[in-house]
């Protein structure tokens, strides 16, 4: 018989419980008692609904306070000595210090790293390991957690980070060794203990989780697969365990992954297809039981179940019935909890959502199917049948006008009329900027106001008019302070958006809003990203009122500002019944007319932004350059149909884009303004070696920090730019928008800046 398995479930509760518990927790109104109390409840219910739902193999220590992979730190004892954590097992503050940095009685430390966990949107704490990287068993929350289910009747299947992955998911300091070179057969051990542990305590199964295989791996990375589970097989004893991976194929570790001495292999059949194929090649073998990911883990659409089940059907070819699970692509923490409970969206867009406990359902269904025959369940095949139908046939998912502008779009075509050398020509004349211009990213603090003045008007407890005018106030001192302050392009401000990518959503046809859609993004941080279910397309103008409102206010070029097609697309859960780069296309000419529209109102600077450009890309190299042709292609699509005096601005933040500032030159932006300023000029570097051969500004006030940069250090950074750009290349402008940020910091930052833009120009006598 098949079995059903689930492979993680999201911990935050229905009613967000988790983050007001633990920001509770860390505000001193809540006990670590109270913490752990709604930390059980919550535990519990996902435990119950799992069980209720028909899932056979229910997962612990799936939960967390705050990260996975800082969990797995706890567990090997591996605290950063700054935390000067001496204690036997790691306590709820060292773990918090960790995680957030702390600022308490003889302790003053910065966090650890934070970054993406793959190409999600969740982010886990970086591991950290010194040249003499000790590790011990310092937290029992695997074995806490299993006993904890096994009280409420629940047998549970253990869930951690594997040794290889965690490893490679860490960093290395104070030294250039690897880490898996250095330190992988001392945390083994402490693997070793946990499994031993949970193996006496009766633990069936064991999942140790090794995402790190779907991306391109070396030999001697592979090699440690091995011998890390020879090791645990040999402590493991009647405990099973499962290898399992997501978000990709295994490519070259296949082999070496199923020859593991373990149960359990688990692959990711939605994300990476190829996986079916290296079965084919390889074989699967007769002893272990093969955990296939057929439900979308990662995406809030129904499944197409009668085409799981033929993918079912073709796995039996290879392995029986009896070495079958059924589950999800990956752990449920990446979608929401229940669509169900969306009564905001009509019948119809509801029947084809399915979020964490619909796609329970929907893995047990699969899992009855394979064991019983599809008539067993015959009605929900139906159901699911009508679902898909309304979906592949509503006019709210196919337009014909937007299917008749792509068939008339030739992607690879789209560009601007001239080349940048005669385009700069005329844009330098026309607005008439000084050397070295100075401008900003877009936004301007929301302070606390702006949020409450928002809240009212949605709650219909303010007026549209009198919103409006608050608004207008607002842009009015944003660009008052501009012009004071001497910025040559200034902006409006953004105060009418309450986020990047949801105030266009709401603006266009093919998108839809949750009200409980929330997801962890990191910490106690949620969001909820919006649903983009069917063709794309912009009714009317979006943002070119308040361009207009704010040219109003000034001689100086307002620049307008959008959000650009890969960055919806990124910050969105995106339809997944055509390719992503259709999408991307149609949002492209979405965008495009409003670049066409701000044009057309006056509008001699637009920036388009795509800060997400990077966490496009697949994790696999080899999906980069398909990947980046359509990206880029569709920057083009928004940007290119305007005449040769009109600048087009883009901005880029949050990763490196250092390796393929070549892609970044094709997009054919007049000006790049790029985040910088932590990255020790790293960045910088790269403009000596590649001709990017437009302008840029690389941003040099860090707007992540309260911090107030002084004139002379920014200057400093303006020379250090000058170094490898000329200096009729340069613009000065911050990292990113200053939307966090109070204006008591921003106002004298920004002055600052200015300032330092003058010393600059006086240096090199280049005064306006
Ligand atoms: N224009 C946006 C802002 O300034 C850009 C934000 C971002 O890059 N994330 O807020
Ligand atoms: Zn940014």
């Amino acid at each position: 018989m098949a079995l059903s398995v689930n492979l993680g479930f999201p911990r935050i509760g229905r009613d967000r419980e988790l983050k007001r518990a633990t920001e509770g927790y860390w505000a001193g109104k809540v006990s670590a008692d109270e913490l752990q109390a709604v930390c059980s409840r919550l535990r519990r219910e996902q435990w119950e609904e799992q069980r209720k739902a028909g899932i056979e193999l229910i997962p612990s220590n799936s939960f967390s306070l705050y990260d996975q992979v800082l969990d797995a730190t706890a567990m090997v004892g591996a605290v950063p000595e700054r935390y000067r954590w001496d204690g036997e097992q790691v306590d709820l503050d060292t773990y918090f210090a960790m995680a957030r940095g702390a600022q308490r009685e003889g302790l003053d430390v910065h966090a650890m790293e934070m970054t993406k966990w793959f190409d999600t949107n969740y982010h886990y704490i970086v591991p950290e390991f010194v040249p003499d990287q000790k590790f011990r068993m310092a937290s029992t929350k695997p074995l806490d957690e299993f006993a904890e289910a096994r009280e409420l009747g629940i047998t549970t299947r253990p869930v951690l980070v594997g040794p290889v992955s965690y490893l490679i998911l860490g960093k290395p300091r104070e030294t250039e060794a690897e880490p898996l070179e250095s330190h992988l057969d001392s945390l083994v051990e402490v693997y070793a203990e946990v499994i031993g542990r949970l193996a006496a305590m009766g633990a069936e199964w064991v999942q140790l989780d090794e995402p790190c295989f779907v991306e391109n791996r070396s030999a001697a990375e592979i090699a440690a697969l091995e011998r890390a589970y020879r090791r645990l097989a040999e402590v493991a004893g009647d405990t099973r365990l499962i290898v399992q991976t997501y978000f990709d194929h295994v490519g070259e570790a296949y082999a070496t992954l199923t020859r593991l001495p373990v149960a359990a292999i688990g692959l990711d059949f939605v994300r990476g297809p190829e996986n079916l194929a290296l079965m084919r090649e390889h074989g699967f073998p007769s002893d272990k039981h093969l955990v296939a990911g057929v439900v979308d883990g990662r995406n809030v659409w129904i499944n197409d179940l009668s085409a799981s089940l033929e993918l079912l059907e073709d796995l039996q070819s290879m392995v029986s019935a009896d070495q079958l699970m059924v589950g999800a692509s990956c752990s449920l923490l990446h979608v929401p909890i229940e669509a169900g409970r969306e009564t905001g969206l009509d019948t119809e867009l509801k029947s084809w959502l399915a979020f964490a406990s619909e796609k329970l359902a929907e893995i047990a269904t699969l899992t009855r199917a394979v064991n019983e025959g599809r008539e067993a369940v015959a009605g929900a095949l139906a159901t699911n049948q009508a679902a898909l139908e309304t979906r592949r046939t509503s006019d709210r998912t196919q337009s014909r006008h937007v299917r008749e502008r792509m068939d008339a779009l030739d992607v690879d075509t789209v560009s601007r009329e001239v080349g940048f050398e005669q385009r700069r020509g005329v844009q330098r004349e026309q607005l008439g900027l000084p050397a070295l211009p100075t401008t900003v990213i877009g936004s301007f603090p929301q302070h606390p106001e702006v949020r409450v003045q928002r809240r009212k008007f949605l709650r219909d407890e303010v007026s549209r008019p009198d919103y409006d005018s608050f608004l207008e106030g607002e842009v009015r001192r944003a660009i008052k302070l501009q012009e004071e302050m001497g910025i040559d392009v200034p902006v409006h401000g953004e105060f009418e958006r309450n986020d990047m990518v949801e105030y266009f959503g709401e603006r266009m046809d093919g998108y839809a809003f949750t009200r409980f859609g929330w997801v962890q993004s990191f910490g106690s941080r949620y969001v909820k990203p919006p649903l983009l279910f069917g063709d794309v397309h912009r009714p009317e103008p979006m943002t070119v009122r308040w361009w207009e409102f704010a040219q109003s206010c000034t001689d100086r070029p307002i620049k307008g500002m959008l959000t650009g097609p890969v960055t919806m697309l990124q910050w969105s859960f995106v339809r997944d019944d055509q390719p992503r780069s259709e999408t991307c296309f149609q949002l492209a000419l979405a965008i495009r007319d409003e670049v066409q529209d701000l044009e057309a109102a006056g509008a001699r600077v637009i920036q388009v932004d795509e800060p997400a450009l990077r966490e496009g890309l697949p994790l696999r190299s080899d999906g980069w350059n398909e990947y980046l042709r359509w990206a880029v292609a569709a920057f083009r699509v928004t940007t290119g149909g305007v005449r040769p005096e009109t600048q087009i601005h883009t901005h880029m933040c949050y990763s490196e884009f250092n390796d393929f500032i070549e892609h970044i030159a094709r997009m054919d932006a007049d000006v790049l303004l790029i985040e910088n300023a932590r990255s020790d000029e790293e960045l910088l570097e790269v403009f000596r070696d590649v001709d990017y051969g437009r302008d840029i500004g690389p941003g040099v006030y860090d707007i992540h920090s309260p911090r107030v940069p002084p004139i002379d250090e920014l200057a400093d950074m303006i020379r250090a730019s000058m170094r490898v750009l000329p200096i009729d290349r340069l613009w000065v402008n911050p990292d990113c928008g200053l939307k966090t940020r109070k204006y008591d910091e921003v106002i004298p930052a920004l002055e600052n800046m200015v300032a330092a833009a003058h010393v600059v120009r006086a240096e090199a006598g280049v005064t306006a």
